[in-house]
């Protein structure tokens, strides 16, 4: 059975209700997880309020500020971290950005400055977020980030995002092999087209989930809870011969023709 009791586990990336990192949230919950979160912090504390209200009845041991940009935020998140659980088993990543006005149109348009920082934001803090948890996971662990299949093949509007999460999933591969030895399993899941806000900003993203519901093996977009179920499946016992894998939650869309 699946069981994480008294996994202490990390979840980035709740903007709100809608976000795939609640959905992975309460799937580590209900798997008995210790559940941390994050929240963006901004200058009205609008994130602050909707996550802890949200999380509230998960119960966490911990709600910290980050933005993946500051570095000084990073280490001090990574820092309570350690203080209030002494080691980490799971970390989740679930989190991307780039300027909307970039996710349409000719991907050529995008300047080096919004380039480099979905760049940044996307594909690097993965990169980050695993230095910071390498010494926090001396004897095994679990990191799971989301992508999408628009980091391996064209997809309308994706355009500089496609291009960052192409950087995540080889981020994945070679973060697999060098925690791999430590035991720290290092995979990503690419989510089929689920309406959120960070999806929102992606032109025709209502266009991509009807056409899943056309084409796809099972008709039909994915639910958060699917993605959430996968993501508890991959930090848990019953994965632990997975490492370096991107397994798709999409159902099926990616096989077609
Ligand atoms: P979302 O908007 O709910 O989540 C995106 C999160 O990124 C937010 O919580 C936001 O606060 C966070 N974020 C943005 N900039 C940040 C920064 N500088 N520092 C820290 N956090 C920052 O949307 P979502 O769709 O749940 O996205 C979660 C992940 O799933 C992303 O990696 C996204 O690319 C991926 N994904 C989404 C879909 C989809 O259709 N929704 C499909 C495949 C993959």
């Amino acid at each position: 059975m699946l069981d994480l009791t008294g996994k202490n586990a990390f979840v980035t990336g709740i903007a709100n209700n809608r976000s795939i990192a609640w959905g992975i949230a309460q799937q580590l919950h209900k798997a008995g997880a210790n559940l941390g979160v994050n929240y963006l912090p901004d200058e009205k504390g609008r994130y602050e309020k909707k996550v802890k209200q949200l999380v509230e009845p998960l119960n966490p041991d911990l709600i910290l500020p980050c933005d993946v940009q500051d570095d000084a935020l990073m280490e001090e998140m990574f820092k309570a971290i350690a203080d209030k659980w002494g080691k980490l088993d799971i970390l989740i990543h679930c989190l991307a950005f780039a300027d909307k006005e970039y996710l349409m149109g000719d991907y050529s348009s995008v300047p080096r400055d919004a380039f480099n920082k979905s760049l940044d934001i996307s594909a690097y803090s993965l990169t980050h977020f695993a230095r910071l948890a390498k010494p926090l996971m001396p004897e095994g662990g679990s990191i799971v980030t989301l992508s999408y299949i628009g980091g391996v093949k064209v997809m309308p509007n994706y355009n500089v995002m496609g291009v960052a999460k192409s950087a995540l999933e080889m981020s994945v591969r070679y973060l697999a092999s060098e925690l791999g030895p430590q035991n720290v399993r290092v995979n990503g899941i690419s989510a089929g087209p689920i309406r959120t806000l960070a999806s929102s900003a992606v032109g025709g993203i209502l266009d991509m989930i009807r056409q899943m519901e056309e084409v796809a093996p099972l008709r039909r977009t994915v639910t958060q809870e699917e993605v959430g179920n996968t993501a508890a499946f991959l930090c848990s016992d019953l994965a632990s011969g997975i490492t370096g894998q991107i397994i798709y939650v999409d159902a099926g869309y990616e096989i077609m023709g």
